[in-house]
């Protein structure tokens, strides 16, 4: 008998084994999906997958799946697609819905495709629809229901059981109510209680940067998505929550957005906003103002501070760092490794005689004339050039073009010497950013964000040194 109508959407019961219990570092060594379309199956299907890893000897056990039987599966970065597709559009189901979603969105993430569905989890309906019973694992609902199942932890035998689950508490409890508690369960996830729905579906799903803000306009979080509309909900979901994102849904008054034109602009225009409002909630990129360097002038190594680091210094620094502690230690490592003497570089006190460290063999001895000055300091800027931030390789100035393909407009990101003087939408802006004569500071986030952008796939780039004079 089939079971009718179990949902509005189709569904996909899904169920995977696993090397082991931690969605970020545990992989899939198996996989089954059964579709289901108005209360009837349409699909089973299941693969085993190659974890990539060896799978402990307790789990092997336990599953029957060895390493021997997943040696010739395929990766699952070969199957993403695949499972991509049969998943898609459907209400996730699994018995303990939280472990396969989890170790799924993981799966997918590690190859760049980001997954998200609406779930239904079996336990939760079992303990709904039979409360006075107080197991709800799938051995007791196996029991409990005589239901068949061919194969005990392994994924489609296991799936086929949740399945037949459905199947006997539509029978036993009625479709309405199934329904009902089924629509329940599987709603979407609840928004804060001051944010409301139009606010959120107002959102695109596009490239951009989101706002949260508190009482009294208190910026509590700025984040950034190629998908602003999920990302914002995935904050409010039961499936992610932790004690931070709770305390952000308790606090949250208001949200704002940004679009941009792609994943370049949302990085550049994150990191300023979180240094320009300082989120309440964001720490990662927060530290950045004691921004420091080494200079080597006049035979001296300065340590210089955030308002020297500028485009024309930049080629002459060696390493930017977040903090005075962090440079020291770098140098430190520096001068262990190469002998150098600290004390005649200015950063230890000095003595007479040779240095502490020369006794205890660091210091080749310059302090005690082993070695003359010119000589060790030919050797410190040998050294430090390990330090230096990547050379610029552009004549001058470019833009950095990143195409909106869906508003056919592009944001233009001028950078020099790896500072960004802004993103333009024009070539009247890039002129105008071009002919300020404010001195672009040196942002390590920034930095870092343009080095790995330039360094991967093909970015689209014009020089504009010509626009210059
Ligand atoms: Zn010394």
């Amino acid at each position: 008998m089939p079971v009718k109508p179990l949902f509005d959407a189709p569904l996909a019961i899904v169920d995977v084994e696993t090397t082991g219990a931690h969605p970020a570092w545990d992989r899939i060594t198996e996989i089954a999906v059964v579709e289901v379309q108005d209360g009837e199956v349409v699909s089973e299907w299941s693969t085993l997958v190659n974890p990539g890893t060896s799978i402990p000897p307790a789990i092997q056990a336990l599953t029957g799946i060895t390493n021997d039987m997943v040696a010739d599966a395929p990766a699952f970065e070969d199957l993403a697609q695949d499972i991509f597709e049969r998943l898609e559009g459907r209400v996730f189901v699994a018995h303990n819905a939280r472990f396969d979603y989890g170790f799924l969105r993981h799966e997918f993430e590690r190859v760049g495709l980001r997954f998200q569905a609406r779930t239904l989890c079996t336990v939760k309906l079992s303990r709904r629809l039979y409360p006075d019973h107080a197991r709800h694992n799938l051995d007791s609902l196996i029991d409990r229901h005589n239901l068949q199942c061919s194969a005990r932890h392994r994924a489609l035998g296991d799936a086929q059981a949740v399945w037949q689950f459905l199947r006997v508490a539509a029978e036993e409890r009625g479709a309405d109510v199934l329904q009902d508690t089924v629509r329940k369960l599987s709603q979407l996830p609840a928004l804060p209680v001051h944010i409301d729905r139009t606010v959120v579906d107002a959102i695109p799903e596009s490239p951009g940067v989101y706002l949260f803000y508190g009482e009294n306009e208190t910026p509590l979080y700025v984040g950034k998505s190629v998908t602003l509309r999920s990302r914002v909900l995935q904050h409010f979901s039961d499936d992610v929550r932790s004690s931070r994102e709770a305390q952000i849904a308790r606090e949250i008054r208001r949200i704002e957005w940004r679009r941009t034109g792609g994943e370049l602009g949302a990085l550049l225009l994150e990191a300023r906003l979180v240094k320009e409002l300082l989120p309440v909630f964001n720490r990662q990129l927060r530290r950045a103002s004691d921004l420091c360097g080494f200079l080597f002038a006049s035979e001296k190594l300065n340590l210089v501070q955030k308002e020297q680091i500028h485009s024309e210094t930049l080629p002459f620094l060696c390493g930017v760092f977040r903090s005075k502690r962090s440079a020291m230690d770098a140098l430190r490592g520096l001068a262990d490794e190469h002998h150098l003497c600290l004390r005649t570089l200015g950063f230890e006190k000095s003595g007479k005689g040779a240095c502490f460290r020369h006794q205890i063999r660091r210091c080749a001895g310059v302090c005690a004339g082993q070695e003359s000055v010119h000589a060790h300091h030919a050797r410190v800027a040998a050294a430090l050039t390990s330090l230096k931030t990547a050379a610029w390789p552009w004549r001058g100035p470019i833009g950095i073009v990143e195409e909106d393909s869906e508003r056919e407009a592009a944001d233009i990101h001028v950078v020099n010497n790896w500072c960004l003087l802004g993103s333009a939408r024009s070539e009247a802006e890039v002129a105008e950013l071009l002919e300020s004569t404010a001195r672009p500071f040196f942002d390590l986030d920034h930095y870092k964000i343009l080095a790995r952008h330039l360094s991967k796939g093909r970015p689209k780039v014009v020089e504009l040194g010509a626009a210059l004079h």
